[in-house]
């Protein structure tokens, strides 16, 4: 991260408003009064100095901004601007100029130049990670907001305490930030959203509280609690010791593909290989950006930025989600489609029978035909056919001690 100070005249941070958003999602709903707004308009007008904003740099040519800390100011100055406000009727003179009940073009020519020309102290943070924004953000509330989440924990209910249990997953273990601030149950709810919804959908703060809102009675054995916690054991068992690239945004996007791909590819044995796929992806990646401007791979230069803000939009998630999907079966092509089908029909499991004499392949026995099981030599599971090829005849004892199928 860098930051760059530069002063802002009121004028051009006035012309580029379009460029300078100052609700992404980490900040607080403007919550200032007129009256704070009036003051801080004063103070301006009589040339006080007024606290460092922080902006972080989003994109550039044409440059765009996130306002980290500042943006109740910024709309204060833009709305009095506007002329939405005017200045209080009990105002003092102000250097000799009348300014009581004015609204900004009402002001003295000299007081408008005065105020056109007034510097904001920027503080441009760029080369940023959204999470160490979020981080900064935090710092310079001085921890006196309660977080998103904070607020969701500390509010009864099923959602919330089957939440509070799935950030406990042992998979936390190997991620790579902490849980400062309930980051997990964070994430663990950011999870359960994506698991719960049929499509991929917004995991931003509103619709986390609105699910929560909404599952008031969530039964933690229902098939949607049981799917969150099987995709997690999942990323447990690919991810089984801590993994320096386990950023958040990457967390949420490997939960995403893993969900993606579960019912209909054979994940299962694969573990291994996607570990290192992701671990390979992550290091092309970094190497990726090293290089100069010129020689980067576009591809990756756009799923860098859809890393960069934002990650918590249907648009980032969406793209980062088809973009690994692409990216893994480029370098891993022999993950199988699970065959649509389970169950050999009747007309398969005659075939297997009489071909394989009645008996059972393991153990030899002869089995009659009410009492045998048709077995998927590669488990279906693991991307097996459910086809005669694939069949052969197990004893129902063989069958439950091999276990899976
Ligand atoms: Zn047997």
């Amino acid at each position: 991260m860098k930051i760059n100070k530069k002063p802002w005249p009121l004028s051009t941070a006035y012309k580029l408003r379009d460029r300078i958003d100052t609700n992404p999602d980490y900040q607080r709903p403007a919550v200032w009064t007129k009256s704070q707004k009036q003051l801080l308009i004063e103070s301006i007008l009589r040339e006080y100095d007024i606290p460092k904003l922080y902006w972080r740099e989003v994109s550039v040519k044409p440059d765009k901004y996130e306002v980290v800390d500042g943006q109740q100011r910024l709309r204060a100055i833009w709305e009095f601007m506007d002329g939405s406000y005017a200045l209080p009727k009990d105002l003092d003179p102000i250097d000799g100029h009348e300014v009581a009940g004015k609204t900004y073009s009402d002001l003295d020519s000299d007081m408008i130049i005065l105020f056109d020309q007034y510097c904001l102290d920027v503080a441009v943070l760029t080369d940023t990670e959204e999470e160490e924004v979020r981080e900064m953000f935090l710092r310079l509330q001085n921890g006196t907001t309660l977080k998103a989440q904070e607020k969701r924990n500390a509010r009864p209910g099923k959602m919330r305490d089957f939440v509070c249990e799935l950030a406990k997953h042992p998979f936390f273990a190997a991620v790579n930030f902490d849980n400062t601030r309930f980051t997990y149950d964070h994430i663990a709810a950011q999870m359960c959203c994506l698991s719960l919804s049929k499509e991929i959908c917004n995991i931003k703060d509103r619709d986390l509280n609105s699910m929560y809102e909404n599952n008031k009675d969530f039964d933690a054995q229902s098939s949607g609690a049981k799917r969150v916690q099987r995709i997690l054991n999942y990323l447990h068992a690919v991810f089984p010791r801590k993994t320096p690239e386990l950023k958040r945004y990457n967390v949420i996007s490997l939960f995403l593909l893993i969900k993606t791909l579960i019912d209909d590819y054979a994940l299962s044995g694969r573990e291994d290989d996607i570990c290192k796929w992701f671990i390979d992806f992550e290091g092309r990646r970094a190497a990726d950006k090293k290089k100069d401007a010129e020689d980067q791979d576009s591809k990756l230069v756009v799923y860098h930025e859809k890393t960069a803000h934002s990650t918590d939009a249907f648009d980032s998630l969406e793209f980062r989600n088809r973009f690994l999907i692409e990216d893994l079966f480029a370098h891993v092509p022999d993950i199988a489609q699970k065959d649509g089908r389970r169950d050999f029909d009747e007309s398969q499991r005659i075939v297997i029978y009489r071909r394989d004499g009645g008996k059972c392949q393991l153990c030899g026995v002869e089995c009659d035909w009410n009492n045998w099981h048709a077995d998927h030599k590669v488990a279906w599971s693991k991307g097996g056919k459910t086809s005669v090829e694939n069949g052969q005849v197990l004893c129902p004892k063989c069958n439950l001690s091999k276990g899976g199928n």
